[in-house]
């Protein structure tokens, strides 16, 4: 990335969007010339602080760094996309990303619509889920609790069920069959100690071998 043609604003500054693999907006906060040298330099995510007008490796005091992906200048370069695997929560507040919280004080309670970051949120709790010894009524902790074997036997009913409805013609029933497949699978590879950008990065992968380059 050539710094020179990146439009800075009148204080030296352009604003820096940061992403998760799972496509979440984590935060949003400035940087100057000098912090995103330092970003691609060190490859932690280094901000401007307006309030403290100084460089800011975020994450310096709450360990919370941003370990740097790639950075993606918008159509006019006046802005970035900072891609980044977060090495925790990225608010100040505590909450994953930002937009966890409300500016009122207490968390952000509206539900997240869905998209597909969603399903790194889902994944989230499952993880949870399967970190329990007990959780009373929690379907996900009992199948967790029971083993490979099980959860490998649901993703086959669920992969058959998901064939029959695609023949039939009702989409709700098609979807919802999908939908409990994608959730067995990732449960199983879950149990694997695997995730959902586990299967992305080897589809990725073999696009980019295909296509000879960088999807
Ligand atoms: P940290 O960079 O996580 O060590 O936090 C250092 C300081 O930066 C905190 O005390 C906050 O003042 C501020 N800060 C950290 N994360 C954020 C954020 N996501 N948005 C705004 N301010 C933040
Ligand atoms: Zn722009
Ligand atoms: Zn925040
Ligand atoms: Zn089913």
């Amino acid at each position: 990335m050539d710094l020179d043609t990146l439009k800075f604003d009148s204080a030296g500054l352009i604003p820096g969007i940061v992403q998760d693999r799972t496509g979440e907006v984590r935060m949003v906060a400035w940087l100057n010339r000098e912090s995103l040298q330092l970003t691609l330099d060190t490859g932690f995510v280094t901000f401007w602080s307006r309030s403290r007008q100084s460089l800011w490796v975020k994450g310096e005091t709450s360990g919370n760094r941003l370990r740097l992906v790639q950075i993606r200048p918008d159509c006019d370069a006046d802005a970035l996309l900072i891609v980044a695997d977060p090495e925790g929560p990225s608010c100040h507040r505590g909450t994953e990303s930002c937009f966890d919280s409300s500016p009122e004080g207490g968390p952000n309670t509206a539900p997240w619509p869905a998209t597909l970051p969603w399903l790194g949120r889902l994944e989230a709790l499952l993880t949870s889920r399967q970190a329990l010894a007990d959780l009373d009524g929690s379907y996900t902790q009992k199948l967790f609790a029971q083993g490979v074997d099980r959860i490998a036997k649901k993703v086959v009913e669920e992969a058959g069920e998901v064939v029959i409805a695609a023949k039939n013609d009702n989409r709700e029933e098609f979807l919802g069959e999908a939908a409990d497949l994608l959730f067995h699978l990732d449960m199983l590879l879950l149990e694997r100690g695997a995730s959902l950008l586990d299967v992305v990065e080897v589809l990725h992968h073999r696009h980019a071998e295909r296509t000879g380059g960088p999807a």
